[in-house]
């Protein structure tokens, strides 16, 4: 350290999405950083979440388009699916990305300690180390990333063999013949995708009168509609009673009386914030419920601790860790530096995306939670049915919603449901990003002939229902 220097010494806990983001940026800031993980770098998203269940659903959609290959003036089929080189793919495609992390953390000369940590004091942490024995780390600031776990129902006993989360399915042993998915949220929708195209008689049991809760009816609608294509079962408005196993068969008992049988039961009702074990009430870490309570700075009660991404719960999301963690450890910096932290984030504009076929795309606010915040607004609905790509692709099923502020045609959000939707709200995240309005998104030339020339259209009805055409 040089004369005059404050000390620097970060200590982040916890190396996935949002983790190694603050690590890495705290390193690129200055600081001597310390990563503690007690798995693997990458965390939730790449070794049992995002990249998984991605490179899964890619095998299961190269399945669905050989469904349709006779319209397609072509002949052939999938004879079946092969376990051992699926997971061997996928493990491919997880260990290059965790190997670039890893060596990224080389690059910044991040320390990374294998072990399982918890604070000591405001600064000081203790790792029981993977390879055994204790050790200390001393620091000047905290940033906690411990993410999220399963949420355990209490009513399922979860030591069964046959009761999985997304933890087993992603590990990829096998594609049960049978399976009844416990929720049909993101995770849940995304997994009936998967095992029925690669032929799993499926049974997704939802809570909620709706399936993807929280999301708006047309999203939700086109989703079932798509999934009861290929299958799918759903019980809206039940929850599962009790799960029995007897031997490698399991019996779920749902509210209303029904019995479901199959070969595996896969619980997916959410995740919670994995705050336990982590020394947090001991150093006097305000909780808001399970998860840890921060300021639009990520700083917790406790001076000079930050935390972020799942683990303070909110928009669980990979892209939102990520950003979460630069914003703390630019914040973090500066405390050290005795500044005042200024790095937040904007969440109205974050993507989020479900990658069934078709995908779901959102971002922003939906015409009725608008209205509800009391903005007058406009929505236009703009099919791809009339797009020539998504025609000539035959993938023409779904819609664009745009929401816009009537008289100044800000873009208050949009929710699209189509071809490639994860990556095509992003050309209405950005421009939200920006503060560009629906009549300079719809002057914007759009390459032809592309399925994105149906936000470009969508934006010009827009622009002309909130009266700022010109
Ligand atoms: P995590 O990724 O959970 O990382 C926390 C890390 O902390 C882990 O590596 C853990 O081992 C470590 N840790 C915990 N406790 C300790 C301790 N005491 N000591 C040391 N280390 C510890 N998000 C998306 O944006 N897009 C998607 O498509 C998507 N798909 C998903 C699919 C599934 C099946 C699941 C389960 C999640 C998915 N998510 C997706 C959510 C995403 O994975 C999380 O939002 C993201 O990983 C959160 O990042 P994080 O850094 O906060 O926590």
């Amino acid at each position: 350290m040089n004369e005059g220097d404050v000390p620097m010494r970060i200590a982040v806990l916890g190396g996935g999405p949002g983790g190694y983001s603050a690590a890495f940026e705290a390193a690129r800031l200055g600081a001597a950083v310390t990563l503690v993980e007690r798995a693997r770098l990458g965390g939730t998203c790449l070794n049992w979440g995002c990249i998984p269940t991605k490179t899964i659903l890619r095998s299961a959609h190269i399945v669905a388009d050989t469904r349709h290959l006779t319209e397609f003036g072509l002949t052939g089929s999938v004879a079946g699916v092969d376990v051992p080189v699926l997971r061997a793919r996928k493990e491919g495609v997880v260990d290059e990305l965790v190997g670039q992390i890893e060596s990224s953390a080389k690059r910044l000369k991040v320390d990374v300690v294998y072990g399982e940590g918890k604070l000591v004091g405001a600064d000081e942490l203790i790792v029981d180390l993977e390879e055994g024995g204790t050790q200390i780390v001393e620091c000047d600031a905290v940033i906690l990333a411990t993410g999220s776990v399963p949420f355990l129902l209490p009513n399922i006993d979860h030591t069964l063999s046959r009761v999985w989360t997304s933890d087993e399915a992603t590990a990829l042993s096998e594609i049960p013949a049978q399976i009844i998915i416990i929720g049909g949220g993101v995770i849940g929708v995304e997994f009936a995708d998967a095992y029925a195209n690669f032929g799993s008689q499926v049974h997704v049991v939802e809570l909620t009168p709706a399936v993807l809760p929280g999301n708006d009816k047309r999203v939700q609608r086109e989703v079932q509609k798509a999934l009861e294509g290929l299958g799918v079962v759903f019980h809206l408005g039940v929850a599962v009673d009790s799960v029995s196993q007897t031997g490698n068969r399991v019996t779920a008992t749902l509210t209303d009386g029904t019995t479901l049988e199959a070969d595996v039961v896969l619980s997916a009702p959410g995740r919670r914030p994995n705050g336990l074990n982590l020394g947090l009430a001991e150093v006097g870490i305000a909780m808001d419920r399970a998860a840890v309570k921060v300021d639009e700075f990520y700083r917790t009660s406790v001076e000079n601790i930050y935390a972020i991404g799942d683990l303070i719960g909110g928009m669980m999301l990979a892209h939102v860790a990520e950003a979460e963690g630069e914003c703390a450890a630019r914040n973090a910096v500066a405390g050290l530096r005795g500044e005042a932290p200024t790095a937040t984030i904007d969440l109205s504009t974050v993507p989020a995306a479900v990658y069934t076929e078709p995908g779901i795309g959102v971002v922003g606010s939906t015409r009725d939670g608008a209205k509800e915040r009391g903005i007058d607004c406009v929505q236009v609905v703009m099919k791809f049915a009339g797009n020539g790509k998504a025609l000539a692709e035959g993938r023409s099923d779904g819609f664009v919603q745009l929401v816009a502020e009537n008289g100044t045609g800000r873009i208050l959000g949009a929710q699209i449901v189509g071809p490639g939707a994860a990556e095509l709200i992003q050309e209405i995240s950005v421009p939200m990003a920006g503060g560009m309005t629906v009549s300079q998104l719809g002057h914007a030339i759009f390459g032809h002939p592309t399925v994105s020339e149906v936000i470009m259209f969508a934006a010009r009805e827009a622009a002309e229902k909130t009266g700022t055409a010109h």
